[in-house]
């Protein structure tokens, strides 16, 4: 297929480097260019803009990966933008976590112009991404869910169709809700059980094996050492940052507020990581919230 894919940051550059290496014709930029040379080493071809990217002869599929709503505004509604440079027909998927409402005038705007568009959330983790094991929680048509199915597929292995426009940001919301709340429980039993003197990995193993046990604690501990592929034991560097989780729990909140639901939890772990960025935590992976717990217990 003749692919686009613009966003090439800690998911999107594994993202793109799946579909690279499935054969596809790929055309991919990003504001920083080494990551766009890293694509262009696994055989994509670098472009200067997302403009360019938009307007590649016979493009099929553009996707975006991108930091936050006000990128994918700007990618695709700006003056600059993809909706101003892209062909009638090319299908248009936002894998970015973004709030539902932006997702559905984003997707009206491309319907507007005679573009498809599915919003296709992930969740998994740089791990997922780079292993392709990534979920895709994808709001749209049915028939555009079956055009993209195959492709995501490369990407992830559990593809869900959530509705219709703006439904896949929806269930990734409540995802990241609870992954935010879970986090900050799985750093403070293990600050707990360490500061009372048991071995991090001997308590990891025995809350893997209790009812303790949730993703946090068994594919993405927060305590350094005891999972040595997690970014915990790389001093908390790649992954998921701690402000792309204060945004998640941000939307989560503001979603919620819409609707008038109560999330006590979501908005107490949204606080903690509010602190934790002021405090100039914000580009580590979001497990580093153990930091601001140990320095609590050790004061
Ligand atoms: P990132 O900050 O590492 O990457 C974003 C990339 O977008 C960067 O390379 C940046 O240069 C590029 N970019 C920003 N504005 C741009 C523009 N106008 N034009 C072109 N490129 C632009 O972020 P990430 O960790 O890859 O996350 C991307 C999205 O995926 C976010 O919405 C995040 O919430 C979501 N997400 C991340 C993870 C994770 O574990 N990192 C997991 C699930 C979902």
């Amino acid at each position: 297929m003749n692919i686009g894919f613009i966003g090439l940051g800690n998911m999107g550059r594994p993202m793109a480097l799946n579909l690279a290496r499935a054969g596809h014709a790929l055309t991919v930029f990003d504001m920083a260019p080494a990551s766009v040379d890293a694509l262009a080493q696994a055989g994509a071809t670098p472009a200067a803009s997302a403009v360019d990217v938009a307007r590649v002869p016979g493009l099929e599929l553009l996707l975006t990966m991108l930091p936050a709503a006000a990128q994918v505004r700007s990618v695709y509604l700006g003056e600059q933008g993809v909706l101003a440079a892209v062909a009638p027909g090319v299908l248009l998927l936002d894998c970015s976590t973004i709030d539902p409402m932006t997702a559905r005038e984003v997707a009206q705007a491309a319907a507007a112009r005679g573009n498809r568009m599915l919003d296709a959330p992930v969740s998994g983790g740089t791990g997922g991404a780079e292993a392709g094991t990534l979920t895709f929680m994808v709001g749209g048509a049915e028939a555009d869910f079956a055009a993209a199915r195959p492709v995501l597929a490369q990407m992830g292995r559990n593809i869900v169709h959530c509705g219709g426009a703006g439904n896949g940001q929806v269930a990734k919301v409540a995802n990241n809700l609870l992954l935010g709340i879970s986090m900050i429980g799985a750093a403070e039993a293990m600050a707990l059980g360490v500061a009372l003197g048991m071995d991090p990995q001997v308590l990891a193993g025995v809350i893997n094996t209790s009812s303790g046990r949730c993703w946090s604690t068994d594919t993405y501990n927060p305590y350094p050492g005891v999972l040595p592929g997690a970014p915990a034991s790389r001093g908390y560097s790649g992954g998921f940052g701690s402000d792309l989780m204060l945004k998640d729990l941000g939307l989560a909140t503001e979603a919620a507020r819409a609707v008038k639901l109560p999330v006590a939890m979501g908005a107490l772990a949204q606080q903690l990581y509010q602190a934790f960025s002021r405090q100039g935590h914000g580009g580590l992976d979001f497990s580093a919230i153990i930091r601001s717990i140990e320095a609590k217990a050790s004061a």
